[in-house]
């Protein structure tokens, strides 16, 4: 346990606390390092360079511990700021190479978002804004830009996390969420999977789709999961809007992903900034969508926020890996992959054949369904029938036709359901 939080907790630009999962890279002095010890080799973590401040360097002071070979030459001086002319660049953006102190960066991010939202029309005057809180650095950094746009939009925050009930993870996470809050004065709700789902917990869905080895179906219970517990808070404290910290890497993992997976549906409606509300859902929006991964970890450094980067205990089984490392390669080949695969999501149209029919409303819930149970609903009835693997892909119709559920077993031992083979 690091002295200033949980490992992992990336405290206010304490000198020995490393983002682990986080992959950037720095001149600093003794060599080019970079933060993610996975990422060696990655030509990406390269080309992104900071230039060490005069004095202490910030960014040094947080690589200096990384164990890992110099990458090249450091001894190339830092240039003046291209934007105040004073003081020395920290870093060269990796999208226009511009090179830009600490101080005039975080004060382009945030325009650059308060951009994003104002020419897409996401978050109009007065909304009240629920904010997915999750303690990582998207949604930190997120809450924390909006807090610092939110006089100019003329909308109030309220931070709504979840708990999954993942072990050894989520408690940490949520503690990062709690000093958010509390120094940031922003109320927070926290609303768990457990009490919304009848007892499910991911712990408790991860035994159960496991079988005999590990699952690979947790991410795919769980992102449809979080939604509808996201939109359930969010209604809890009569927000207006729903927005969300997906960054344009993971955007574009996304659109990846659906391409390997043959899913136009999806394709056809993930490409927007967010969603108008269909269906009696409530706005989403993305205003981070456009900023890159590793601009929105140089601002959380910059503006020294908390946050808590360890990857969840099932994320090595998720498919998105894959994507997210096919996306490392293209990246690595041509810079601007990420943001060309967002907008080519944008602009994607779909033959009238192959588009997906108009969705109706969920015959237990009332969401948004594209067949008579919602995505969440046949997920909760395949677990509440020991047998999760029919909820998903071609096993859904069967789930219709089978009739209703057991009813939800609040405290349920995991191992006595049935075991599905995933
Ligand atoms: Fe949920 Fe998967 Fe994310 Fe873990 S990695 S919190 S299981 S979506
Ligand atoms: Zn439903």
């Amino acid at each position: 346990m690091s002295p200033r939080g949980p490992p992992g907790v990336v405290g206010p630009a304490g000198p020995r606390a490393v983002s682990t999962t986080d992959s950037t890279a720095a001149w600093v002095p003794g060599g080019c390092r970079r933060v993610d010890p996975k990422s060696s080799g990655s030509r990406s973590s390269i080309c992104f360079r900071a230039f060490s401040e005069p004095g202490p360097s910030r960014l040094g002071s947080i690589l200096e511990n990384q164990p890992l070979p110099p990458l090249q030459d450091p001894t190339m001086p830092a240039p003046q700021c291209a934007s105040c002319n004073k003081a020395r660049a920290a870093l060269r953006r990796p999208r226009s190479g511009q090179a830009l102190c600490g101080a005039c960066f975080c004060v382009a991010f945030e325009a650059e978002v308060l951009h994003t939202v104002v020419a897409g029309r996401l978050l109009p005057p007065g909304a009240v804004v629920a904010v997915g809180a999750s303690g990582g650095k998207d949604s930190t950094v997120l809450a924390h830009v909006l807090r610092e746009l939110a006089p100019r939009l003329d909308i109030s925050l309220h931070l709504v996390a979840v708990d999954e009930g993942i072990g050894g993870y989520r408690d940490a996470a949520l503690a990062a969420v709690r000093r958010q809050a509390a120094r940031w004065e922003l109320p927070l709700t926290v609303v768990a999977y457990a009490d919304l789902f009848g007892g499910w917990t991911m712990d408790a869905v991860a035994r159960s789709t496991a079988g005999s080895g590990r699952s690979r179906a947790c991410c795919t219970f769980c992102g449809v999961l979080r939604r509808r517990a996201l939109e359930e808070g969010a209604r809890l404290v009569g927000a207006t809007h729903v927005v969300t910290g997906h960054n344009a890497d993971d955007m574009a993992e996304t659109v990846l992903m659906n391409f390997l997976r043959g899913d136009a549906g999806r394709l056809a409606r993930g490409g927007g900034l967010g969603s108008p509300g269909e269906g009696g859902a409530l706005p989403r929006c993305r205003p981070l969508q456009l900023a890159s991964q590793k601009e929105v970890v140089l601002y959380a450094h910059f503006r020294r926020l908390d946050y808590f980067s360890e990857e969840c205990v099932y994320a090595p089984e998720a498919f998105r890996g894959h994507a997210r490392d096919l996306l490392k390669m293209l990246e690595a080949a041509r810079p601007s992959a990420v943001l060309d695969l967002v907008h080519s999501a944008e602009r994607l149209a779909l033959a009238p054949a192959a588009r997906p029919p108009p969705p109706g409303a969920c015959s237990r819930c009332g969401a948004l369904a594209s067949r008579a149970l919602c995505q969440a609903c046949a997920l909760l009835d395949g677990l509440n029938r020991g047998r999760p693997r029919l909820a998903i892909g071609k096993g859904r119709r069967g789930l219709d036709e089978e009739g209703p559920p057991r009813e939800p077993q609040p405290s349920r031992p995991p191992t006595s359901q049935p075991v599905p083979d995933f």
